[in-house]
């Protein structure tokens, strides 16, 4: 059954980030041969419709406003509400990003909708759109179909592969005057607390440390192995809470949720907590002084040994791949 399907493009920086590529991907899936169109909304905004559209989007809808410039519950709900009463789409997808997951559940709310959230795969099976998630922190999958109503499914980023990008794909861009107001939060200034860099939970490669690092000055191997690869740095709780980083670095359970390409754990034990945010890394290696780690349980690659040493030599020998 041929669908019309929403995406909502989500942009930082002034650029679009990958999730949204991802999401029209799923989309694609949900629409079933019907149409996928994308939602921007922002202030200055519109100049990244086409790129939207290159990833496969049939049409975008642009919601442009000072007022949303960055991101607040009120601004962008009343923005894609007023898309969605526009378009009436079958499907929803969003990214599962700190955006995502502020605004889909009111969007479900206000629609009286279902959603399924945190989907890392989504496939037909049957005649029927079967979403995959993981769930008890990862330990296990549930695939979840919907069967009436409108489908609303939030994607973690880093899981659907997005399509290749198509210059020559064409597609209709629109505006759609919203007007904001009542918005209860106001965004004076946004101030970037960690290094800037990779962006953690995008990156396809994270280099992570834990509390085998052993100080904040322990880490800068670390940083210059995550340079050579383009990857991300990250910690594990352990790590933050000695002061070695800052707490945005965190991954697990109570930190961020990843799935890299590659995951390089260095002087981490691999407690549970942090199993839960990177198990699902497509390739883990994990350095550790300890064999019995249990880190080395979830690993693809082992290397028993001080991080000291083999994190500079894996440095060197990447920098004469030249990758
Ligand atoms: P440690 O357990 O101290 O491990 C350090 C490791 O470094 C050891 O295995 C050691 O052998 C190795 N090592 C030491 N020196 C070297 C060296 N020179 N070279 C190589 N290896 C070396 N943790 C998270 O990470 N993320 C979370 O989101 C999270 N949420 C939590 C939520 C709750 C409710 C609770 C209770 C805990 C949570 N934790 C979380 C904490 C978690 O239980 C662990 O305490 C934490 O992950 C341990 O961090 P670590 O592995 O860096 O430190």
């Amino acid at each position: 059954m041929a669908r019309k399907v929403l995406v909502l493009g989500e942009v930082r920086d002034g650029t679009l980030r990958n999730v949204s590529f991802e999401a029209i991907a799923a989309a694609k899936v949900v629409a079933e041969g019907g149409e996928v169109v994308a939602a921007l909304i922002g202030a200055n905004v519109k100049e990244l419709a086409a790129e939207m559209i290159a990833y496969g989007a049939d049409r975008v809808v642009v919601v442009e406003d000072e007022k949303l410039i960055h991101y607040t519950p009120d601004g962008f709900s009343q923005a894609i509400m007023a898309v969605i009463e526009a378009e009436s789409p079958e499907g929803i997808i969003f990214g599962h990003t700190a955006l995502g997951k502020d605004l889909s559940p009111k969007i479900a709310a206000k629609l009286q909708s279902g959603l399924v959230s945190d989907v890392t795969n989504i496939e037909v099976v049957g005649g029927n759109i079967v979403f995959t998630r993981p769930i008890y922190s990862g330990k296990a999958f549930e695939k979840k179909i919907v069967t009436e109503g409108l489908i609303f499914a939030t994607v973690r980023p880093n899981n659907i592969s997005a399509l290749d990008r198509d210059e020559a794909r064409t597609g209709e861009v629109s505006s759609l005057a919203v007007d904001i107001k009542d918005l209860r939060t106001i965004v004076q200034e946004v101030v970037r607390k960690a290094s800037e860099g990779v962006d953690l939970s995008e990156a396809k490669v994270i280099v992570a440390g834990g509390r085998g690092v052993k100080s904040a000055e322990g880490f800068k191997p670390l940083q210059e192995l995550a340079e050579v690869l383009g990857g991300a740095v990250g910690a594990s709780r352990g790590a933050c809470d000695a002061e070695y980083c800052d707490y945005s670095l965190q991954i697990g359970q109570t930190g961020k949720v990843v799935t890299p390409d590659l995951y390089i754990a260095c002087g981490i034990s691999g407690a549970i907590q942090h199993l839960a945010g990177m198990s699902n890394s497509k390739v883990i290696v994990a350095i550790n002084k300890d064999p019995e780690a249990n880190i080395f349980k979830v690993a693809d690659y082992g290397i028993v040994g001080d991080l000291f040493e083999v994190v500079p030599l894996l440095t060197e020998e990447f920098k004469k791949l030249n990758i």
